[in-house]
């Protein structure tokens, strides 16, 4: 039976592979994601549990998982999930409002939704998906921490936990990995946006470097050796979370106008870029993968630390739900 189950299992895994590489990636693609992935894994305090550090196979595949949930039986789910891939930092109400539903009242408020389109996707909400889901990991951990484990159901239990922990991970690593590609953190997301000036006559819409850049020029530049180097062991607790990724996100924002004068010079997926497009790239995957490691190991060292008391909300604010 359990022969049977695995052969299953294998056929529907290879299945997948075979689905998953003729679907278009958002991204990174798919080879960015899995290098980033390793590279934080390798590069967490030996103080994480064992589970966690040594799940490469399974984080490798759940770092993608967030652009799986696009496809078209998903519209709504795409429609809500879909804008934490990116942030256009340019446009952005800064500093951040503190939390989603706080960002979206204030561009409201600022005449920048667009009534008849009712969508955010011209803002993208990335800094929101790396905050919730850094909140849902701390919790997770939490509660993996004061599990015990003695009796079989209890250790059955406990693995379970272990397997959301994972799953939490993931995600919030496809968040916070997304937006270190620069283009992702900018309005420049679908080529040069025609909201700015273009005096060097960079790729507009039409010819949008995007995919090209993060997809087919990774895929035949960059490796994993190129990467796991600029990355050390030195793990950092970030501060607020909020305020951890919008500091983030401006820094990688500060590098996309260079993707575009490269692929100015020679396109990006052609195979003749600019020999420093290379470390640039692998630098930008590296300070992706140093930023998840951060976010999982601050997680964790949070779920250890007393539970903070509960804000109390003040009464003319409570909704209806509460
Ligand atoms: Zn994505």
């Amino acid at each position: 039976m359990s022969n049977y189950v695995s052969f299953r299992c294998g056929l529907l895994l290879a299945l997948a592979a075979i689905l998953l590489g003729t679907r278009p990636m958002h991204a990174w693609g798919g080879k960015g994601h899995q290098i980033q992935a390793r590279v934080a894994l390798a590069n967490l305090p030996a103080e994480m549990p064992a589970f966690f550090r040594g799940s490469t196979e399974e984080m490798t595949m759940l770092i993608s998982e967030p652009d799986r949930w696009r496809s078209a039986e998903e519209p709504a789910l795409d429609e809500t999930t879909g804008p934490n891939h990116t942030f256009r930092w340019e446009i952005a109400p800064k500093p951040l409002p503190p939390n989603r539903y706080a960002f979206i009242i204030e561009l409201a408020k600022q005449g920048k939704i667009d009534a008849t389109t009712g969508s955010v996707r011209q803002y993208g909400t990335a800094p929101y998906g790396i905050q919730e889901w850094a909140e849902m990991l701390t919790g997770a951990f939490r509660r993996w921490r004061a599990m015990p484990e003695k009796t079989p159901d209890e250790i059955a239990r406990k693995r379970m936990q272990e397997k959301s922990i994972l799953f939490i991970a993931g995600v919030l690593g496809h968040w916070v990995t997304d937006v270190s590609n620069p283009i992702h953190a900018s309005i420049h997301v679908h080529g040069w946006s025609p909201s700015v000036p273009n005096p060097h006559g960079y790729a507009g819409p039409n010819d949008d470097p995007h995919g090209r850049y993060e997809g087919k020029y990774v895929d035949h530049a960059i490796e994993l050796s190129d990467v796991a180097p600029l990355v050390d062991g030195q793990a950092r607790a970030v501060g607020d979370w909020l305020r951890e990724a919008e500091a983030y996100i401006a820094a990688s924002n500060s590098h996309v106008e260079q993707i575009y004068a490269w692929d100015k010079q020679s396109r990006f997926g052609d195979g003749h870029e600019p020999a420093e497009a290379r470390p640039f790239t692998a630098a930008r995957l590296a300070d992706g993968a140093r930023e998840l490691r951060d976010y999982w190991y601050t997680a964790w060292v949070r779920s250890g630390q007393p539970m903070p008391a509960k804000q109390k909300k003040a009464a003319n604010k409570k909704g209806p739900d509460e």
